[in-house]
């Protein structure tokens, strides 16, 4: 198997996982792998997670332009700038997890005293703030705050979160590490409530 036809492969399996572990809805979020310095392998635009095969991915260049057929997710410019910024990232995942919303939205931040939070994700998980989906505005916001090459991961006030890699699971596993320490943030405030 080529690395492209491996990497369309995960792409899809991991796809599929963003949405299984509840990190995001049948269509919301998107997820990318870098082919090479030039090139990105997307998921395309509004298919339903559970259906897209690796075939439906679709590889483009980071100015734009597609290579071969299918319509890439309405965020690829976000994707894009991030890979034009950080050339250590091979892999970023945007999905809407519920509970970092929640937990962002009542004020609070992600504890990153958690001891899974400061291993593989860090101390510096910036938030940027609202933009429209898909505009080049969120795409160099989310980019300039992943300037630093100690942050992997971006809160996306109002709307989700970023995570990046150096392959697709490590940028998956930042994404269920935020949403399960808001999980416990948030259990935590409530218990202390009593
Ligand atoms: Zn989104």
């Amino acid at each position: 198997m080529t690395r492209e036809a491996e990497l369309r492969r995960l792409i899809a399996e991991v796809f599929r996982w963003t949405y299984l572990k509840g990190l995001t809805t049948t269509i919301g979020g998107n997820i990318s792998a870098r082919l090479d310095e030039e090139t990105m392998l997307i998921t395309p635009s509004g298919m339903p997670k559970h259906m897209v095969k690796p075939a439906n991915i679709v590889k483009m260049k980071l100015d734009g332009t597609v290579q071969g057929s299918g319509k890439p997710s309405t965020e690829w410019r976000m994707h894009a700038e991030i890979y034009k910024t950080r050339d250590d990232v091979k892999a970023i995942i945007h999905v809407h997890p519920p509970h970092v919303l929640a937990l962002y939205s009542a004020g609070y931040k992600i504890p990153t005293d958690l001891v899974e939070v400061s291993a593989y994700v860090g101390q510096n998980i910036p938030e940027v703030g609202t933009y429209a989906p898909g505009s080049q505005e969120l795409a160099e916001a989310v980019a300039r705050a992943l300037r630093p090459r100690n942050v992997y991961a971006v809160i996306l006030r109002g709307h989700g979160i970023v995570t990046v890699g150096s392959n697709l699971f490590e940028a998956l596993n930042r994404a269920e590490i935020l949403e399960q320490a808001a999980y416990i943030a948030i259990l935590q405030k409530l218990l202390e409530e009593k």
